[in-house]
């Protein structure tokens, strides 16, 4: 049981906090460190999919003197 020893010891950085993080089956968040990563990383995903065709919407609807300020944090 050499090989299953191996794969215990791998430790990755978490891609969220950049934390060490085992990558194994003990640690169910993998490649994540915690549930918080990862759930946080889906939450970034998910305003990423839907942000982006809503602004390209909005700046249509408004007329032209009425431009919409763009209040995004960067
Ligand atoms: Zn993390």
């Amino acid at each position: 049981m050499t090989g299953a020893q191996a794969i215990t010891n791998r430790i990755i950085r978490c891609p969220r906090c950049s934390k060490s993080a085992r990558y194994d089956i003990t640690n169910k968040f993998r490649p994540f460190c915690s549930a918080r990563c990862k759930d946080e990383d889906i939450v970034d995903w998910a305003e990423e999919r839907y942000g982006i065709p809503d602004a390209l919407t909005e700046q249509e609807d408004f007329p032209l003197e009425l431009t919409p300020q763009d209040d995004r944090k960067s």
